[in-house]
């Protein structure tokens, strides 16, 4: 394909309730939306950074000034693209993953569309449903957690996931499982603990839980595989999972027996591919992560989840589930039964509601070839 310009459109979309980080709240999802045109077709990626950088360096405004000063222009100087290879023209840029995978999705998207086929085809996927498990946060009051696993469970999502931290870890899956028997159940530590934690661990290994998400430091591979050796509940590695070279790493040292992928920490759909063949290869089964992105990341994230490997429930949740709105035009829903289904219409399979980008935009930016 020939880009011919590029917009990039910066959106804040209210949050039902502020989302809790280390360093403070945030009650808007901002996102930075890549809309790519080669002659009358329009594609759409999104670049998610999570304000406050919770969980990375990037933030909404790095991520902006890097497209809108460095790879946009680099694209358009240069705009014959194919998406299996825009990854290694992104390579030549270092760092910047978010803001690679939204310039990224919008050339799958466009590229499917002008093949006339769906997004998850394109990626070599098949057509299948994703289970979609509901992830929940921590709270100062027991009864309060409780009170949000049975609405998850009552809304159908596959699996529950709560968050754990020193000191709240234990007596808050004994509860859980007191109270709801053998759902599929797992935590996510988010590295907050240290080797040293291990009793902490191996009293959670009798809760038969699904797994336990990243419980020690992002750097600390090796302990991970000594943490993972005492262990009969496999870890999953999350903030470990870096980019390729971390996911080499994992694989090499044993840290852990299960992927989180995260599309837009791995920058891009491509290299998230790869990430699932290694793990593939690998026999480490996988599953969808998300930061949480806005209908258009998510809903690529999700073609990309139809690869084999892709074999436990997704963290992706209904659209409603954080947002008050989503500029898709057909927002993310899960069945009564957990599942999220995919379109067959070419590319991602939605649109996006121009109407509704306008309303939550804080800025734009149009650039020609
Ligand atoms: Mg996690």
């Amino acid at each position: 394909m020939r880009l011919s310009g590029i917009r990039l459109h910066w959106v804040q979309v209210p949050l039902w309730e502020p989302f809790r980080i280390s360093n403070g709240e945030v009650s808007v999802k901002e996102a930075i939306l890549v809309e790519v045109h080669a002659g009358d077709r329009s594609g759409w990626g999104e670049a998610s950074p999570l304000a406050g950088s919770a969980y990375s360096g990037e933030t909404p405004q790095s991520t902006w000034e890097f497209l809108r000063n460095h790879l946009v222009p680099a694209f358009l100087e240069r705009p014959e693209l194919d998406p299996h290879h825009c990854f290694e023209r992104l390579e030549e840029f270092p760092g910047e993953p978010f803001a690679k995978a939204g310039l990224e999705g919008a050339v799958w998207d466009l590229s499917a569309q002008q093949l006339g086929t769906p997004l998850w085809s394109l990626l070599g996927g098949r057509k299948r449903a994703i289970e979609s498990g509901a992830a929940i946060g921590l709270f100062p009051d027991l009864s309060d957690l409780l009170t949000r696993v049975e609405k998850f469970l009552g809304q159908g999502y596959r699996r529950v996931k709560i968050k754990i931290a020193p000191g709240q870890d234990v007596e808050l899956v004994r509860a859980v499982r007191q109270r709801f028997g053998s759902v599929p159940l797992m935590v996510d530590a988010n590295a907050a603990y240290r080797l040293g934690d291990a009793k902490v661990f191996e009293e959670l290994d009798r809760f038969g839980l699904m797994m336990i998400e990243q419980p020690l430091a992002r750097e600390a591979l090796g302990e991970h595989a000594e943490l993972q050796n005492k262990l009969r509940t496999p870890i999953c590695l999350d903030e470990s999972a870096e980019n390729l070279e971390s996911v080499r790493s994992i694989i090499r040292q044993g840290s852990g027996r299960i992927l989180n992928i995260k599309v837009q920490r791995m920058g891009g759909l491509w290299p998230a591919h790869q990430a699932h063949d290694l793990a593939q290869a690998a026999g480490m089964p996988c599953w969808l992560g998300t930061m949480p992105e806005l209908g258009i990341a998510s809903v690529q994230g999700l073609h990309l989840a139809t690869l084999p490997n892709f074999t436990l429930p997704s963290d992706v949740e209904a659209s409603e589930r954080w947002f008050v709105d989503d500029i898709i035009s057909s927002p993310i829903a899960i069945t009564p039964d957990g599942l999220i289904g995919l379109s067959d219409e070419p590319g991602m399979g939605c649109g996006v509601v121009a109407e509704k980008v306008e309303r939550y935009r804080i800025r734009l930016e149009e650039l020609r070839a």
